[in-house]
C-alpha cells in the first residue's frame, strides 16, 4: 500500500507535525495550525483597526466632550471672547446630546409621546471683523467628529440674477464627509457674513430689495429644518445636475457676522429704553464702549434680519473688539501664534529666533495705530521679518533677535504707512 504523502501547508510550507498539525480546510486547501492562529490574530487586529477609525471618523465619539472641555479646547487657539466661548461650547455639547438621543432612539420620529424633543438651538455670534468668529468655527472644527463646513452668505446676495441658490451652501457639508448623506444630516454648517443678507431697511415694503429678504425666505428654510435639493458641485441649480435632498432638522447651524453700525441700533435702544441710561456718566461710558455685548434680538431686526430668521437663531451672543492686551497675547498665546510660527521657520535653518517684550509692543503698537486689529498683526509680522527670513539662512548666524528698534527700522523701511494707506 502506499505511503500516505504528509500535508503541506500551502501558506508556510511546513509540514504536518504533531506540534503543528497541518489540515485539509477545503478541496486541497492544507493550512497548518501556526498560520490558523496568525490568520485569526490578523482577522482580529484589522476588525480593531476598523473600530479604532470609525471612532475617530466621524461618529459619535465614545465621551461628548463636555462645555468646559470644548472651552479649554478653544483656549488654545482663541484669546478672551469669554462670553462667545461659553455659548459655543454649549451648543455643540447640545447638538452631541441631540444626536446622542436621536441615534439611542433609533430615529427621532420613535419616540414616545411623553419623551421630550431636545430642539437644535442655531447660534449666532455677532461681532467686528477680525475678533475672531472665524478662527472659533474653525477651532471647533478641529474638534469635532461630526462633518463641518464653513460657507460664506455673501455668495447669495445675488440670488435671482447671479448668486447661487441657498442650497448650495450645504454642498459644502456634502463635500466635507465624501457625499455621505446620513453624517451630513447631523453636521454643523458655519455660515459667515449672514449681515450681508441684510434687507437694506427695516420697512420690507420701502425698496424693492432682491439681495435681502428672497435670501433670508430661502435660508430660513435650511434653519427650520426640510428636505432641500442640493446642488452636489455648488453653484446654480441645472435642471441636467442630479440634486441630493438632505433633511436639515438635525444640522447645526452657526451664523457670523459684524452687523457693521449695529452699535448704533443699540445705543438707540438703551437711550430709549433704559431710565436714566442718560444720566449716570460711568455707566453710560461703560455701556458705549460696550456696546456690542448689549446687542438683543431686536437690533438684528432693526439691523434688516426678518424676525423668522433671528426666531431660529436662538442663541445670540457678541465677540468684542480686541485690545492691547488681547493682541498681544494673541501674537505668542495661541497654539500656532505668529511668533511660534516664525521660531519654528528659523529653528528649520538651526537658528534661534527670539523677539524682545519691546519688539512686540511695538508691532501691537502699529497694529493699534493703523487700526488693523489682529488680522493686520499678521502684516506687520511678515513686513518686519522679510528681510530676516532672506538673509539669515544664508549667513549661518545661530541665532537671531528681533528688538523694537529693528521692528521700527524695517517698518520705516518698507514704508508701511504708505503700504497700508494710513500714513500717520
Ligand atoms: P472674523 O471675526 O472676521 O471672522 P477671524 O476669525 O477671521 O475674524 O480673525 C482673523 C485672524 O485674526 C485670525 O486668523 C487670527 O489669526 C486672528 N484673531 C482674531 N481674533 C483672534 C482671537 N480672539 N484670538 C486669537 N487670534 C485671533
Amino acid at each position: 500500500m502506499a505511503k500516505k504523502q504528509a500535508l503541506t501547508c500551502v501558506m508556510c510550507g511546513a509540514s504536518d507535525s504533531p506540534q503543528n498539525r497541518v489540515v485539509t480546510v477545503f478541496n486541497n486547501l492544507t493550512i497548518c495550525s501556526d498560520c490558523i492562529d496568525f490568520i485569526n490574530s490578523r482577522r482580529e487586529e484589522s476588525l480593531q483597526e476598523d473600530k479604532a477609525e470609525k471612532d475617530t471618523g466621524n461618529e459619535m465619539p465614545a465621551k461628548i466632550p463636555t462645555p468646559h472641555e470644548i472651552r479649554d479646547f478653544l483656549d488654545q487657539y482663541v484669546i478672551g471672547q469669554e462670553e462667545a466661548k461659553k455659548y459655543l461650547s454649549v451648543a455643540v455639547y447640545n447638538h452631541y446630546k441631540r444626536l446622542a438621543e436621536i441615534d439611542a432612539r433609533g430615529h427621532a420620529e420613535a419616540k414616545a409621546d411623553s419623551e421630550v424633543d431636545i430642539e437644535k438651538s442655531n447660534v449666532i455670534l455677532v461681532g467686528p471683523t477680525g475678533t475672531g468668529k472665524t478662527l472659533l468655527a474653525k477651532s471647533i472644527a478641529r474638534l469635532l467628529n461630526v462633518p463641518f463646513a464653513i460657507v460664506d452668505a455673501t455668495v447669495l446676495t445675488e440670488a435671482g440674477y447671479v448668486g447661487e441658490d441657498v442650497e448650495s451652501l450645504l454642498t459644502r457639508l456634502l463635500q466635507a464627509c465624501d457625499y455621505d448623506v446620513a453624517r451630513a444630516e447631523k453636521g454643523i454648517v458655519f455660515i459667515d457674513e449672514i449681515d450681508k443678507i441684510a434687507r437694506k431697511s427695516d420697512n420690507p415694503s420701502i425698496t424693492r430689495d432682491v439681495s435681502g429678504e428672497g435670501v433670508q425666505q430661502g435660508l430660513l428654510k435650511l434653519l427650520e429644518g426640510s428636505t432641500v435639493l442640493v446642488p452636489p458641485n455648488g453653484g446654480r441649480k441645472h435642471p441636467e445636475q442630479k440634486m441630493i435632498a438632505i433633511d436639515t432638522k438635525n444640522i447645526l447651524f452657526i451664523c457670523g457676522g459684524a452687523f457693521d453700525g449695529i452699535e448704533r441700533k443699540i445705543a438707540a435702544r438703551l437711550n430709549t429704553q433704559v431710565v436714566g441710561f442718560g444720566q449716570d456718566a460711568t455707566k453710560r461710558k461703560e455701556r458705549l464702549n460696550n456696546l456690542m455685548s448689549y446687542v438683543m434680538p431686536m437690533d438684528l431686526k432693526s439691523f434688516g434680519l426678518i424676525p423668522e430668521i433671528i426666531g431660529r437663531l436662538p442663541v445670540l451672543t457678541s465677540l468684542n473688539p480686541l485690545d492691547r492686551d488681547a493682541l498681544r497675547r494673541i501674537l505668542t498665546e495661541p497654539k500656532n501664534a505668529i511668533v511660534r510660527q516664525y521660531k519654528r521657520l528659523f529653528e528649520i535653518d538651526g537658528v534661534k529666533l527670539e523677539f524682545t517684550p519691546e519688539a512686540l509692543d511695538a508691532i501691537v503698537d502699529k497694529a493699534l495705530a493703523y487700526k488693523l486689529g489682529a488680522r493686520g498683526l499678521r502684516s506687520i509680522a511678515e513686513t518686519v521679518m522679510v528681510d530676516a527670513m532672506f538673509d539669515v539662512p544664508s549667513q549661518n548666524t545661530g541665532e537671531f533677535t528681533v528688538t523694537a528698534d529693528y521692528v521700527e527700522e524695517k517698518l520705516r523701511e518698507a514704508r508701511f504707512d504708505i503700504l497700508t494707506g494710513k500714513e500717520e
